[in-house]
């Protein structure tokens, strides 16, 4: 007897399946599985379900001065059963940080950033001597379950007069600790994109990909840059981190176009940005990806196997017997939608992601939407 089994969920390429859980792993898939389960979903053809959602790029270090969030407010409650801290904690603050996400549904991960002192301030690698090899090791080693990448932010207003300095040591700290993800951000120069994307090795995820800031991927004619083709080239991965100022579908569309897409598409959410926009939920930034061009499916491996292969989280990601028993169920809601990027741009859409229930390890928790739906309270 299973702990769980899901009847008839429709997955985004159209076809329809039983998936039964047992101790928190999916223990089997099937178009029909006639064993019993303790409970029993029955998505009956209408409602879709694919691998846990994971958003790979967000802040929710509840005790951080400048970007905090709850992780299950970012996370379970929309849909996202992987919410992954893009930097918001060094070194100093780790321990603190793992300690408050042991009470969440939502599972948490942590992309350390390389400043020991993490976003305590805006220009946290100003200051090269914040920057330690041997504590950023020992970090990693004593958390090897919950940091699963290291952050370096690439812009003039945290690096000041260092320029490429921090990304070097980041490569640096990348060699000595298993060759851990690394994630850049880039925003406004200097340091200029050509030289940001010269560094990166295959795996290295460039954040904020579609940003519309002069040192964006593409030139003012609109092509792609060259340091940009050859980073790509050579197997560096391009997340979204939509954000309140790094995100334009002007940009997006344009890159598109050239087959530019990205690999992962995450929020970059905290409390003010999901609260007043333009940011909300990941579900919101996944509508404005349906509504630029990307097909369903397509949307859904941004958040799902692409996302656990940047981050190197094997058992996350795919609907496959003995993962992690991490699902969401929802819904595309047909209603005509504005979609507002961060550079006061918008588009007209007609599709929303309507999460329905998050499932984490075996544990279903229904959202607002989902209440509402006959599918759980039977
Ligand atoms: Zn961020």
């Amino acid at each position: 007897m299973y702990d769980l089994l899901i009847k008839n969920g429709k997955l985004a390429n159209g076809h329809f399946v039983d998936i039964a859980i047992q101790a928190g792993k999916i223990a089997k898939i099937s178009t029909n599985i006639i064993e019993s389960a303790e409970k029993e979903i029955d998505l009956k053809g209408l409602h879709y379900i694919s691998a846990g959602w994971i958003d790979s790029h967000t802040h929710c270090y509840s005790a951080s001065p400048i970007y905090n969030d709850e992780p299950d407010l970012i996370g379970v409650t929309h849909g996202v059963t992987t919410v992954v801290d893009a930097g918001s904690v060094g070194a100093d603050d780790i321990d603190d940080f793992y300690q408050l996400t042991q009470k969440s549904s939502t599972n948490v991960y942590s992309i350390l950033n390389i400043s020991r002192i993490g976003l305590l301030r805006q220009d946290e690698l100003a200051d090269m001597s914040d920057i330690d090899l041997d504590i950023a090791k020992e970090t990693i080693n004593k958390h090897s379950d919950f940091v699963v990448g290291i952050k370096a932010r690439m812009s003039g207003s945290v690096v000041k007069e260092n320029g490429l300095k921090p990304l070097v040591k980041a490569k640096e700290m990348q060699a000595q600790n298993n060759h851990l993800p690394l994630m850049v951000h880039v925003g406004n120069n200097p340091p200029n994109l050509d030289d940001i994307a010269e560094l990166l090795t295959k795996g290295d995820i460039i954040t904020h990909c579609y940003n519309g800031k002069p040192n964006r991927i593409l030139t003012p004619e609109g092509e792609l840059k060259e340091s940009m083709k050859k980073a790509i080239k050579r197997g560096v991965i391009l997340d979204v981190g939509h954000g309140g100022a790094s995100f334009s579908f002007d940009v997006a569309e344009q890159a598109i176009k050239k087959g530019i897409y990205p690999d992962t598409i995450s929020s970059d959410i905290y409390c003010k940005n999901r609260i007043a926009g333009p940011v909300r939920s990941l579900a919101h930034i996944m509508s404005k990806f349906l509504t630029i061009g990307l097909s369903l499916e397509q949307v859904i491996n941004c958040v799902t196997i692409n996302a656990a292969n940047a981050l190197q989280m094997d058992a996350k990601g795919q609907l496959e017997v003995g993962k992690d028993a991490d699902l969401t169920i929802f819904n595309i809601h047909h209603e005509p939608c504005t979609f507002v990027d961060s550079e006061q741009g918008n588009r007209q859409g007609n599709e929303s992601f309507l999460p329905l229930a998050s499932i984490v390890a075996g544990q279903v928790i229904t959202t607002q939407h989902g209440e509402k739906t006959d599918v759980f309270n039977s």
